[in-house]
């Protein structure tokens, strides 16, 4: 009985730091129950090779949360049969620190921001990793998947990569709409990856927001 409540005590502790780490932030599907969660990182098929979250709902700054949804209605708007699906969004900074140890003077570095530096956006609830997907849940062709750390994610030659033949016209089409909706709901692009996102820069969010532990 005693272990018991000692466990039951210590489930609670633990529930609550997770809790904690999150504060300020609100949980995507309860702001919007039609947009997908996958989060690459809470599986081992992922850069790292390792779970690295112990939690599978993604969750965002609310001001972030909220234009998301915006992006959402307007991808529903163009085409009711399509949703939006989040892979990465708040990324605790010791998980950063992770991947950070695993692309650390390899090629794949300038992919991953560094801690040392104050991290990404994702450190901040304020950036998110996303997709489309159709009403059967598939995902459409983008190209690449989601994280992967090539030239071929990146979006400022697309014209190029479409007539070298290393993406299809659709998944150019594709990344367009992405982009198209995102950024009418407030969010910019980044150069390097597709689906990555961020709500604001990173000199606004060391200023006005929290890192999360
Ligand atoms: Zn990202």
């Amino acid at each position: 009985m005693k272990i018991k409540i000692i466990t039951l005590l210590l489930l609670t502790i633990n529930a609550s730091l997770y809790a904690q780490n999150f504060k300020g932030l609100v949980n995507i599907q309860k702001v919007d129950s039609t947009i997908s969660v996958d989060l690459m990182y809470a599986k081992s098929d992922n850069f790292v090779g390792e779970k690295m979250y112990n939690f599978n709902e993604a969750y965002l700054h609310p001001k972030a949360a909220e234009a998301l949804k915006k992006a959402n209605k307007l991808l529903k708007e163009i085409n009711p049969n399509l949703h939006l699906r989040v892979y990465d969004a708040a990324r605790p900074m010791r998980v950063q620190q992770k991947m950070w140890n695993k692309v650390k003077g390899t090629a794949q570095q300038n992919y991953v921001s560094n801690p040392a530096n104050g991290g990404g956006l994702h450190n901040y609830g304020l950036a998110v990793d996303v997709s489309i997907a159709d009403s059967r849940s598939d995902t459409l062709p983008m190209g690449t998947t989601i994280d992967a750390l090539t030239p071929i994610s990146h979006i400022d030659r697309e014209g190029e990569l479409v007539k070298d033949g290393k993406i299809s016209k659709e998944a150019a089409k594709n990344r367009l709409l992405l982009r198209t909706i995102m950024k009418k709901a407030g969010f910019r692009p980044l150069r390097s990856e597709w689906w990555h996102f961020n709500y604001t820069t990173r000199s606004d969010a060391r200023k006005n927001y929290k890192v999360i532990p």
